[in-house]
């Protein structure tokens, strides 16, 4: 065996996220691929929507033979960096989908959503992947009076479509401010379709389970092309009866694939582990994970082990869908991020930001999440989950494997399978149009910041959602 297909450290990759980081025992390298090699499933991408395929299909056809192909490690993409947040968001609304694909798809595919937070929170009971997984809901506050707005045009959007109060329950201001102990809570959300997860805990465990069941996880394996029945490597070719494209945020690096999806940056921060007393204030007693009616995204869970994880976007896209690990950091963003987490709880002012880290995520040119497969060709694919992609790939997972098997199931009548999004615009076109969207976005919400404070009188505001 070559010296550099013997399993090696992956200590390094500890840096990549706090999850990472707290990965328990070594972290062990993986074989890369051998050589020229046959097999029915080529899976090109370690992450949860490779994972979660390798895993289904092997359930219903422990005879296939699998391989997934990995350029780095299992994990080693957002997969292993995320919020944490195993949500039944989607990427586009009901209303879209239902223009898309017909009254009742929107439904259709929220109410999957929703079972697949459940579906993940049984794999990882039953396989035992201890990667801390509550089920404990997200509330989404409120927090200046366009905000607020915001919060009542979703909750009525809502009832009109059905949604009631199992689903999503409008707060009071006090039942907001129970829940999350922020600053200038003016009401929220809450709805009980999420579970925090350690993300790195979760796809390392599950490619632990994959491996064990026979399926064949080839690390540090470069998949450079992949074509009808053919995956191009650096370390040899795969020849497959299906090929499944699992690569996100990183699609662009295979040839033919530049303008897919573009990746993305979302960068996050965590704090030491944090004393009961300052829990006691900031609430989240049931780990429900958290964020704010603003434009430009923001996410937070409290840990198995009490610190606060939070990110959001902001971090500019970069010139030709660059990707580099320099980009995983960035100074600016990192130190906004502590300063609106700060903003939200004060108490945190002094409190260590042990870590600081980020990584691209897939969008596709019309915020559409797809999966799906072309009959006459055995090529699969399935991402574009812009940030809502830790259960998503779950129900892609499911879906991708009564696809390959060819069989018809209210999985593969959903309507984001097969669903075709138009490429991307060449450069410079797209580089300056998702950029001035990014600046929109932030600047929109300083001035609803700056306005909404300086005009807000609470009483009134109270009235408004009765509380
Ligand atoms: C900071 C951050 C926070 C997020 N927070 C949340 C959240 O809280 N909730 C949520 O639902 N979603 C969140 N997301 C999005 C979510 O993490 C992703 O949608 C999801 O992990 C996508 O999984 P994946 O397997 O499709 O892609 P990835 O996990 O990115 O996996 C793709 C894999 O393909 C490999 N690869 C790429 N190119 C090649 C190649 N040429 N050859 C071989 N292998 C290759 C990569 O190394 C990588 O391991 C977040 C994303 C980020 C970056």
């Amino acid at each position: 065996m070559e010296a550099d297909l013997i399993p090696s450290s992956g200590e390094r990759y500890r840096r990549l996220s706090l999850w990472w980081d707290g990965l328990p025992g070594d972290v062990s390298v993986r074989a890369g691929l051998p050589g020229d090699t046959e097999v029915d499933v080529a899976v090109v991408g370690g992450g949860l929507t490779g994972l979660w395929t390798a895993y289904y299909l092997n359930q219903a056809r422990p005879d296939l033979r699998i391989a997934v192909l990995e350029r780095d490690v299992v994990g080693f993409g957002a997969s292993g960096r995320n919020g944490g947040w195993c949500s039944a968001l989607f990427s586009v609304s009901e209303a879209t989908l239902d223009k898309a694909s017909g009254p009742g798809s929107g439904r259709a595919q929220r109410l999957a959503m929703q079972e697949t937070v459940g579906e993940v929170g049984r794999v990882v009971g039953t396989e035992g992947i201890a990667c801390g997984f509550h089920h404990g809901g997200t509330v989404v506050l409120a927090r200046t009076p366009a905000q607020l707005e915001r919060t009542l045009a979703e909750v009525t959007e809502a009832r009109e479509r059905g949604i009631g109060e199992d689903d999503l329950v409008l707060l009071s201001p006090a039942d907001a401010a129970d829940r999350v102990g922020a600053t200038d809570v003016l009401g929220g959300t809450y709805t009980p379709h999420c579970a925090a997860v350690d993300p790195a805990r979760l796809v390392r465990g599950l490619a632990e389970v994959v491996e064990g069941r026979g399926v064949d996880l080839y690390e540090q394996t470069e998949v450079r092309s992949i074509a009808p029945g053919v995956v191009t490597t650096a370390r040899g070719t795969v020849r497959a009866g299906t090929v499944v494209r699992a690569t996100e945020g990183y699609t662009r690096t295979l040839a033919g694939h530049g303008r897919d999806l573009v990746p993305v940056y979302s960068l996050m921060i965590a704090t030491e582990p944090l004393p009961d007393a300052f829990w006691a204030e900031a609430g989240l007693a049931g780990r429900e994970t958290f964020a704010d009616h603003r434009h430009l995204v923001i996410y937070g869970q409290r840990t198995e082990d009490g610190r606060m994880a939070f990110g959001g976007r902001g971090a500019p896209y970069h010139f030709g869908s660059t990707i580099r690990p320099e980009f995983d950091r960035d100074p600016g963003v990192h130190e906004a991020l502590r300063h609106t987490l700060v903003d939200l709880f004060p108490a945190l002012a002094d409190a260590e930001v042990t870590h600081a880290w980020g990584g691209p995520l897939g969008i596709a040119r019309d915020w559409f999440s797809s999966v799906g497969i072309d009959r006459a060709t055995r090529m699969a694919w399935a991402g574009g989950y812009v940030g809502d992609g830790l259960s998503t790939t779950n129900l892609a997972g499911r879906t991708l494997r009564d696809l390959i098997l060819g069989a018809s199931t209210d999985l593969t009548a959903l309507p984001w399978v097969n669903h075709r999004s138009k490429k991307w615009e060449p450069e410079p076109l797209r580089y300056l149009g998702i950029n001035a969207g990014l600046r929109l976005a932030g600047t929109a919400d300083r001035a609803e910041d700056r306005k909404g404070r300086a005009t807000w009188h609470g009483a009134a505001l109270s009235k408004l959602v009765g509380g």
